[in-house]
């Protein structure tokens, strides 16, 4: 039996209160494969603890049987200052309260902080490098600024996560199929990742721009040409996607628990669970992220939809209509939003009253499209 569950303290936002992570570890500290898993980043986003709570129970029953082979870190919850703040009874999440921004952008470039840590520079021997940029991660990491609670917040969780060879960053969209974001490179990984959970949208991303959780622990294997010998020597050894598992609204305890034999699937597919090696297909053909049009209302109103998430449409075709409630006339009040490209609308916003540019739908096709620019691919 390896199972063990840590509390870890964050800072006291206020006096006479405290904040901790739970974290669930598994296997042997250092062993390989690592995965780390977390849930609900943003706050507001509940699909993946309903995942991770079933998913706890079936490392569990493996470790029992002596079957995990790497080391897997879960956090059931991974952002508790999120959680907490609440407004008039909703939670509102994404954007912390302290004017820090939002919960998943803005994580750091370490690859800067790396540096110093690997005096004369990398070898080029891949192992030997591989092993001495990791404890150079950690040790960048353990420099970030904790000052601030959700500052020391986010160091302890790349503490966790950053040394490992697997992120899985579960969120959600708002009402969608289920889809993961990760790097081009990692493209057949991904793939067997929605073979195993069996979804149909896998997004690749070059340079998302907005620094995501999923890219401050993969991108940094990237950004170090220039600034180590041997720094554009090292591959991206480690794999960080942002898994949305489907709408805010899809919490059931049968959608978890499939979710969750999905995520075994592939752990036991990647190395880290003996035993248990299910064939899987090749997955779906991944899209790009410029081939994925996001549809935007051009006015503040009530959104009529003419497509459902899941649905297959052709470019041109109206997949919402946006009500002027200012119009005179009712007759004469609705403007069709149409899909730029032919592909599937996996996606669409749950508020059906918009302001002017509020992404409304997403459609991913197989036609770059000129209004998608790299480096600003997510919504802020
Ligand atoms: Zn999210």
């Amino acid at each position: 039996m390896t199972h063990s569950v840590d509390r870890i303290p964050l800072k006291s936002p206020s006096p006479g209160t405290e904040r901790f992570l739970t974290v669930h570890r598994f296997g042997t500290e250092g062993a390989r494969p690592k995965a780390y898993l977390h849930a609900a980043l943003h706050a507001d986003e509940w699909p993946g603890l309903m995942a991770l709570h079933h998913l706890v129970s079936m490392l569990d029953a493996a470790d029992r049987e002596g079957k995990i082979v790497g080391e897997i870190i879960v956090l059931p919850y991974a952002n508790p200052i999120g959680m907490d703040q609440r407004q008039g009874g909703a939670v509102p999440g994404r954007y912390a309260y302290d004017g820090s921004g939002n919960f998943n952008r803005n994580w750091p470039d370490l690859s800067p902080m790396a540096a110093p840590y690997l005096g004369n520079g990398l070898t080029g021997d891949a192992d030997a490098d591989i092993v001495a940029f990791r404890g150079a991660l950690k040790a960048a990491v353990a420099d970030l600024p904790a000052r601030s609670d959700v500052q020391h917040w986010r160091a302890t969780l790349l503490g966790l996560s950053v040394d490992s060879d697997y992120v899985i960053d579960i969120h959600c969209d708002q009402e969608a199929q289920a889809h993961v974001y990760c790097h081009v490179e990692h493209a057949e990984i991904a793939r067997e990742m929605a073979a195993a959970i069996d979804f149909p949208v896998v997004l690749l991303e070059e340079e998302a721009g907005g620094f995501s959780f999923d890219d401050c622990n993969a991108g940094v294997w990237r950004r170090m040409g220039g600034l180590v010998e041997n720094g554009d020597a090292l591959s991206m050894t480690c794999f960080a996607c942002t898994l949305e598992l489907r709408g805010k609204d899809d919490i059931e305890d049968d959608l978890g628990r499939s979710d969750a034999e999905g995520l075994y699937r592939f752990l036991a597919k990647r190395g880290l669970i003996s035993g248990d090696g299910t064939a899987l297909s090749d997955g779906p053909i991944p899209y790009r992220l410029d081939e994925v049009d996001v549809i935007s209302s051009p006015i503040a109103g009530l959104v009529a939809f003419k497509a459902a998430v899941g649905e297959t449409v052709a470019a041109g075709q109206v997949v919402a209509e946006v009500i002027d409630l200012t119009a005179a006339d009712p007759l004469t009040a609705r403007i069709p939003l149409k899909s730029s490209t032919d592909g599937l609308f996996f996606a669409r916003n749950d508020l059906r009253l918009v302001q002017p540019g509020e992404n409304v739908g997403k459609v991913a096709g197989r036609q770059p499209l000129a209004h998608r620019k790299k480096g600003a691919l997510l919504e802020p």
